[in-house]
């Protein structure tokens, strides 16, 4: 962050009793609430009174452990405590998202709020709905643009372990684990600092990776040995689930979180999909290697968006018509 945009970001964070929101994405995922929450904790820490965090829909039980968890504000399970936060806040973090349409349910409301938003992010492209853009895409999550914030205004000192924790589980948690998006070195001279705090990686890998049910494990087991589709010739993989498929194994939210990864990891796959469908349409996930983009993918033909690498979307067709269509996209080799 250069000298103009450190004094802007002290200047809009210069009233502490201002209301602020802090925001992610619709169905967030590790570095979505581990960068709000960090954020979250070290704002209470620089005496910010009136800080609120929403997500637009609940999280995975996977990351119920994460300091401040309870104090979040589910957005479609209490719509009128986040609309009230909202309508009053005069400054709205927006992390881990790169446009307004990521935000469900609250998209209109966000965008007719006068308050000044400013953007915290990695993805590409992002939309110009926003006042303030703390955006690179070169970084591994979100939670790393949070901390590189946190000392660029001064505040390192008020890092502690909690902050940390929420951090560290968002760099853990973009990254795969430290298998992709991370040949920075910044990355790990932010997790060494991280974990100088106090952060113990080995418990909170555990807590993340861990904690399956015996349903979410045999769910896994059902996608990889009945449900597994392989494209040699495209180098891709596939796994679609129907709601059916899903009811069988009593589905939670979370427990689909890194299935595409395993397609991802046969020998001479550089492209994994996985279809699952929900109410009123079908929710994809998009993995790729090395130059093959399905951030194009997704924004071209799916109505999503993403990383180069890991991108999602949504189809509203039904599930054959949507697998017959990635496959001829596939086939014809345009992305
Ligand atoms: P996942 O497959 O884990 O849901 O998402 C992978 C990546 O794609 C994440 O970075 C996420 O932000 C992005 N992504 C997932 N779904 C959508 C979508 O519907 N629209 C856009 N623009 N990005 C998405
Ligand atoms: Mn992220």
């Amino acid at each position: 962050m250069n000298s103009t945009r450190i004094r802007k970001a002290k200047e809009l964070l210069s009233k502490k009793d201002q209301p602020i929101v802090i925001v992610t994405h619709t169905n967030p995922d590790g570095d979505a609430l581990g960068s709000s929450l960090g954020l979250f904790g070290f704002l209470t820490y620089a005496g910010y009174t009136n800080v609120k965090v929403i997500t637009p829909n609940s999280f995975p039980s996977f990351l119920k452990w994460m300091p401040w968890q309870e104090k979040v504000i589910i957005a479609n399970q209490n719509k009128k405590e986040a609309e009230k936060a909202i309508s009053e806040a005069s400054l709205i973090f927006c992390l881990d998202f790169n446009g307004l349409g990521r935000v469900n349910g609250l998209e209109d409301q966000l965008r007719s709020s006068k308050a000044v938003k400013v953007l915290i992010d990695h993805h590409p492209q992002p939309e110009p709905d926003f006042d303030f853009s703390f955006s690179n895409t070169e970084v591994s999550s979100t939670a790393e643009l949070v901390y590189d914030f946190i000392v660029a205004i001064g505040g390192e000192k008020l890092l502690d372990k909690k902050v940390a924790e929420c951090l560290y589980a968002g760099i853990v948690t973009d990254t795969g684990s430290f298998s992709y998006g991370c040949n920075q070195p910044k990355t790990y001279l932010i997790t060494a600092n991280l974990i100088s705090l106090g952060v113990d990686g080995e418990h909170i890998h555990r807590l993340i990776y861990d904690t399956y049910s015996v349903d979410r494990i045999r769910l896994l087991g059902y996608c990889l040995s009945q449900k597994l589709i392989v494209l040699p010739e495209q180098q891709a993989a596939y796994i679609s689930l129907t709601k059916n498929d899903l009811e069988k194994f009593n589905h939670q939210v979370g427990d689909t979180e890194g299935v595409v990864n395993y397609a991802m990891s046969i020998e001479n796959i550089h492209l994994a999909a996985l279809f699952i469908e929900n109410r009123d349409h079908i929710k994809i996930s998009f993995r790729s290697s090395g130059n093959v983009d399905v951030n194009l993918l997704a924004r071209n033909h799916f109505n999503g968006g993403g990383h180069r690498n890991a991108s999602g979307g949504k189809s509203f067709s039904n599930m054959n018509d949507t697998i017959d269509r990635f496959e001829s996209i596939l086939k014809s080799g345009k992305l």
